[in-house]
């Protein structure tokens, strides 16, 4: 089946129901309800969100989402955003904790989400050297951990 294909099995309300699954899930139901809607978005990104109209888009064309699975992991993305209860901004420590948290939790879309921001690391300003130092180590056993996983 075409990659084309498995997207299009994206109906809103499925889409509606992964935010539900993963904010019972992760956050207890906690985050404030988010419609989640399949619309075109800039060059380069597959998932935004807006914390005033309480909206996350996803494009869920091809070259934005090569695969079903990584529906997932965009979702996941944008509710960690959600959590931060921030408008907009960096992907800053609040961010990351929500990342880190979910990892904790075992979430693998979450895992592997923190491995693509290669600079992620850079990005928390707020964390003390120390901080960093132990975030970059707990960066490549992941990394290590991930690949010796892989199937
Ligand atoms: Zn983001």
């Amino acid at each position: 089946m075409p990659a084309t294909m498995q997207v299009l099995k994206w109906t809103q309300p499925r889409l509606q129901r992964l935010f539900r699954y993963y904010n019972t899930r992760y956050w207890g139901g906690e985050l404030p309800e988010f419609r989640v809607v399949n619309r075109r978005l800039k060059k380069g990104i597959a998932g935004w969100y807006d914390y005033t109209h309480k909206t996350i888009w996803i494009d869920l064309r091809p070259e934005k989402i090569p695969a079903d699975r990584y529906v997932k992991q965009v979702v996941l993305h944008e509710c960690c955003h959600v959590a931060t209860r921030q408008s907009r901004g960096p992907h800053g420590a609040r961010f990351f904790h929500e990342v880190l948290r979910l990892i904790g939790l075992g979430s693998r879309w979450a895992a592997r989400d923190w491995l693509e921001f290669d600079d992620a690391k850079q990005e928390i300003v707020e964390a003390t050297p120390e901080c960093l130092a132990r975030l970059r180590q707990f960066h490549s056993d992941l990394r290590e951990q991930l690949s010796s996983n892989a199937s």
